[in-house]
């Protein structure tokens, strides 16, 4: 299949190519690609049985479980677009985007039936398939499956169940396009609220063929879906690198770094992408040693910003450096990365890690307030299109028209590339504050406050101020059992930052608002601190 190939075509492909070879791993249970496609093919059907046609849109809320890929497949086979739900969404968050997709149903935990039926309740989602993370293996590793409630079977259906009902069924045949919706997923959330990114067949195939091609993907590669498969990072990059090239997707259940760290060595894991904190999870833990990480070739980490002092901890004790990668909802997963076996340089001015140059067949630049390329070294906002980048969101015309005039993705995201084509990530351009005509970026004053000891978060944010018209303004939480207070922050932040810069309020609190992605908030600190 070629480049603006679908998802089926390119699956086919892939079992043509190595019906044997093991395409989805979990603890025990090994799928091989002929497996995998005729599972999928049953669900498939089951799916079409139930009434689901092309077009329309199935929530899956699961975590990392094999039960996922068939999921995806079953449905992108028959023509539907899988609405990737936050497992750990119920009630209002988990209603938003249930109804915002119109999905007719919901593939979930058995354990989360009764709980997802009531949140959705009146939604067009009217039924839920159920299958439990215990199904598809046999080890019953304790620290996975000891202790829980497994909870019983939705009276919908169970997938597991269903799958070998329909054993030797294909689904009857779809017309599937490169253009087809195959994925609705929702933004963070960290700058409004969530939107709809609709991630095409094509978007997603681009994002895997690209991707696979910047790490040099060869036959035999294991990657292992360390992000939840409901983001952007874990759902495109992770499940398509292994599902759709000739390599193994391993699965690990939820995130529990003893775990995912124990699944490295025992499926000799070559690729991952994964969020910081993930990374950091496996740091914490004693017993983590390079002899875990013997097979790996190389990591990424995006969907944050990554200091590096972290990197180069990591790098000393396992050997392994993390490469940075950006990507949005709306680019469908990384399309700036660090290539393999390189460094990310450090921004001189700001310390900052640079994210990376754009994926072959990514277009990027950095754009004034007119909208044209700024010079080399100077900011703007970074201006995107390729590929993998959304035609819109989902039924919001009014946020299509705002983020893509001309068709271009304007990221939100101001960055600075140098001439030889890295980008650096300065700040997102709504959080930038203008205290008496100078523009402050919170990044950077929370960088500072970082410094000190005894700070755990921080974010910064511009409130209302008479006087300059806005204040920068503080909000820290603490490392466990150190102290300081607000007036010694100011102070700190003062002597090493210029005058307009200085926060002229850091408030010590339990704890920074954060979103489901863990990114930290700001919006909602500086409009609870805004008098109305
Ligand atoms: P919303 O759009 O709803 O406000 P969000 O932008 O946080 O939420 P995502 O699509 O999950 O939702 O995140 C994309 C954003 O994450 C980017 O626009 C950028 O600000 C940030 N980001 C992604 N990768 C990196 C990275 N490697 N370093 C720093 N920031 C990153
Ligand atoms: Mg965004």
């Amino acid at each position: 299949a070629g480049r603006r190939a679908t998802l089926v075509d390119a699956w086919r492909d892939r079992v043509a190519t190595s019906p044997d070879r093991t395409a989805v791993a979990y603890f025990d249970t090994l799928l091989s690609a002929r497996e995998v496609d005729r599972m999928s093919d049953a669900l498939g059907a089951a799916l079409q049985d139930r009434g689901v046609r092309g077009g329309d849109r199935v929530g899956i809320h699961l975590q990392n479980i094999p039960q996922y890929a068939l999921a995806l497949l079953a449905l992108w086979k028959i023509g539907a677009a899988a609405v990737v739900l936050n497992p750990m969404y119920f009630g209002r968050e988990l209603r938003l985007p249930v109804e915002d997709s119109g999905a007719v149903g919901i593939i979930a935990t058995d354990r989360d039936v009764a709980a997802i039926r009531e949140s959705v309740e009146g939604t067009d989602a009217r039924w839920i398939l159920s299958t439990s993370e215990r199904d598809l293996q046999t080890r019953n590793d304790p620290r996975v499956f000891g202790g829980t409630d497994p909870g019983a079977p939705s009276e919908d259906g169970d997938l597991v169940r269903l799958i070998s009902d329909f054993s030797g069924r294909t689904p009857a045949p779809v017309t599937v396009s490169p253009d087809d919706l195959a994925l609705l997923t929702y933004t963070s959330g960290t700058t409004g609220p969530p939107k709809g990114a609709m991630n095409s067949h094509a978007n997603v195939v681009a994002v895997a063929r690209s991707f696979a091609d910047f790490v040099g993907i060869v036959p035999g590669d294991v990657v292992l879906a360390i992000a939840p498969l409901f983001h952007i990072t874990g759902a495109v990059i992770n499940a398509t690198l292994g599902l759709l090239g000739d390599t193994t997707l391993v699965f690990a259940g939820r995130f529990r770094p003893e775990v995912v760290l124990d699944a490295f060595r025992e499926h000799r894991v070559t690729y991952t992408i994964g969020s910081i904190t993930a990374f950091n999870a496996l740091m914490r833990l004693d017993e983590a040693g390079p002899e875990h990480f013997g097979s790996v070739k190389t990591l990424y980490s995006g969907g944050a910003p990554i200091p590096p002092s972290t990197v180069e901890r990591f790098r000393e004790r396992f050997g392994h450096y993390i490469h940075n990668a950006y990507g949005m909802t709306e680019t469908t997963s990384g399309v700036v990365a660090v290539p393999p076996g390189l460094r990310a340089p450090v921004d001189e001015a700001s310390g900052t890690l640079s994210v990376g140059v754009p994926l072959p067949g990514v277009d990027a630049s950095v754009v004034g307030v007119d909208d044209r390329p700024v010079p080399p070294g100077q900011q703007g906002e970074l201006v995107l299109s390729g590929p993998q980048i959304v035609s819109g969101y989902w039924r919001n015309a009014a946020a299509t028209a705002g983020a893509m005039p001309g068709g271009r993705l304007h990221t939100g995201d101001v960055a600075v590339m140098d001439s030889a084509g890295w980008v650096y990530l300065v700040d997102r351009l709504k959080d930038q504050i203008n205290a008496s005509g100078y523009k402050v970026w919170p990044r950077e004053v929370e960088d500072v406050l970082y410094e000190h000891d005894a700070v755990f978060e921080a974010a910064v944010v511009g409130l209302p101020d008479e006087y300059r018209g806005e204040k920068v303004v503080a909000f820290v939480s603490l490392k466990a059992g150190r102290t300081a207070t607000g007036e010694e922050l100011v102070a700190f932040a003062a002597s090493r930052l210029a005058a307009y810069k200085r926060p002229a309020e850091v408030h010590v609190v339990g704890e920074l608002p954060k979103t489901q992605t863990g990114k930290i908030r700001r919006r909602e600190l500086r409009d609870e601190h805004t008098p109305s």
